[in-house]
């Protein structure tokens, strides 16, 4: 579904991204991990057009997606949920999922979806008419998560997830990424700094270190990886 190659992205002379080649295929859960500042975001940010790459190609079912626009490619269905959330916080739970509609048109459809957001997060039922920057910042991650549905992405990238949330919050946030998944057949991409649940929960991880790849294997074979275990899971 979504194919990487070589790619190179560089903030000025500082080169963030070396030769990034990852492959991502249709209903997987795929975990990127590594230590602050490995270029895990700006992976995510390359794939969605916001940060150039210099180098390199990116592929979204065969079409070269490389630096185009971002709102082409939130057209084409890949939809972002980046770090720290960034909802809207003086508008209502409910205006900021409807700016997750913008590109659709579909009314019977967004009412369905809409059902479907509020039976995974019935929080954000109760609390619809509330202002999003008054919500805790486990339901804004849940409201940032649903407005990325709204779009009805194929592939769905998420950016630390589990920032900044207590470990109980963070579960069910997880649990409810899995269920995204399966019942919903969108494809995850997801960034994490928490190892253990980013593993736990992929098909597949890569190991990102100063702007490489230097690892990737099945979630559950990284998990018991010796070096792993000692530079991501403290054990
Ligand atoms: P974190 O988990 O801390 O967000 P990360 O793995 O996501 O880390 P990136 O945010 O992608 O890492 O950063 C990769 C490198 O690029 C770092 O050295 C960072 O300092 C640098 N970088 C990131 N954003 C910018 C920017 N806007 N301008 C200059 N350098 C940047």
């Amino acid at each position: 579904m979504l194919k990487i190659r070589n790619i190179q992205a560089f903030y000025g002379n500082i080169q963030a991204l070396r030769d990034i080649e990852m492959d991502v295929r249709e209903g997987e859960i795929i975990s990127l991990i590594g230590a602050n500042g490995a270029g895990k975001s700006t992976t995510l940010m390359t794939i969605c057009g916001v940060v150039p790459a210099r180098h390199g190609e990116i592929f979204f079912d065969g079409k070269n997606i490389t630096n185009m626009p971002p709102d082409k490619i939130v057209a084409l269905g890949i939809n972002q949920v980046p770090e720290g959330r960034h909802i809207f916080p003086f508008l209502t739970v409910m205006e900021n999922l409807d700016m997750g509609t913008f590109l659709r048109n579909d009314t019977d459809e967004i009412k369905k979806d809409l059902e479907y957001i509020f039976e995974l997060f019935p929080r954000l039922a109760e609390r619809r008419s509330q202002a999003g920057g008054t919500l805790s910042g486990g339901e804004q991650q849940m409201l940032a998560i649903s407005r990325a549905i709204m779009t009805r992405p194929r592939l769905l990238l998420l950016d630390e997830p589990s920032l900044g949330l207590a470990p109980i919050v963070t579960r069910q946030i997880f649990d409810i990424i899995r269920k995204i998944n399966k019942e919903n057949n969108t494809t995850i991409f997801l960034v994490e700094q928490n190892a253990n649940l980013a593993l736990h929960i992929a098909d597949r991880g890569y190991v990102m270190e100063n702007g490489a790849i230097t690892m990737t294997d099945t979630g559950k074979n990284l998990l018991s990886n010796e070096d792993v275990k000692k530079a991501y899971l403290g054990i």
